[in-house]
């Protein structure tokens, strides 16, 4: 991605500005640091629904409810594959 200039449009800088705000929205933080939790990462749930990242789970001096694996927001609605028998080669 390239860094915008003085000479980028005022459209694409306002379209940039836009999935940036969406991206930054549909992002997870911990409760503590309120760092933006990353892909993969594992966070701690409490019952009053904090999280907290594996950083400062340690800090947090309860137990977490449920411990779990940070997705993306695509998680669940990507395309699955059910077929899964042998291919065919055509000659
Ligand atoms: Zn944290």
């Amino acid at each position: 991605m390239q860094a915008p200039s003085h000479d980028t449009p005022a459209l694409e800088l306002a379209l940039l500005h836009r999935g940036l705000g969406e991206i930054a929205g549909s992002t997870e933080h911990c409760g503590r640091c309120a760092r933006a939790l990353l892909i993969g990462e594992r966070v701690y749930e409490y019952e009053d629904g904090g999280l907290a990242c594996s950083l400062c789970r340690e800090r947090e001096h309860r137990t977490p409810s449920l411990t779990r694996t940070v997705h993306t927001a695509a998680s669940g609605h990507s395309i699955r594959v059910l077929d899964r028998r042998p291919r065919k080669r055509s000659v």
